[in-house]
């Protein structure tokens, strides 16, 4: 009968997972002694740190720093989602539209 006060092999330091960092917008996560630096410079350099746009169309939701990106991206991955524009009439007659018919003969 032996007296196990200690069993080493576990190492002291507690885990970092007890600390997760998850980025709100693409839910990137991020763990470690730098996770909160890590995170800050994840959303400065892919989120613009600033309020996204995000595609709402169901299933999708890829957030955007730009309404510019998000546009070509719902041209791109949804175009049936996006109407086309309507080509309007142009009801009013051209004032200043006169073509000079020039009868050189
Ligand atoms: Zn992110
Ligand atoms: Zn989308």
């Amino acid at each position: 009968m032996g007296q196990d006060t200690s069993s080493a092999g576990t190492s002291p330091h507690n885990s970092a997972e007890a600390s997760v960092l998850i980025c709100n917008i693409c839910s990137e996560r991020f763990i470690g002694d730098y996770r909160k630096r890590n995170l800050s410079r994840h959303r400065l350099s892919l989120h613009g740190n600033s309020e996204p746009v995000v595609c709402e169309v169901l299933g999708c939701q890829r957030s955007y720093k730009r309404s510019d990106a998000l546009k070509v991206h719902l041209r791109k991955a949804h175009p049936n989602t996006v109407s086309p524009p309507v080509p309007r009439k142009n009801a009013a007659g051209d004032s200043r539209g006169k073509k000079r018919q020039c009868a050189s003969v």
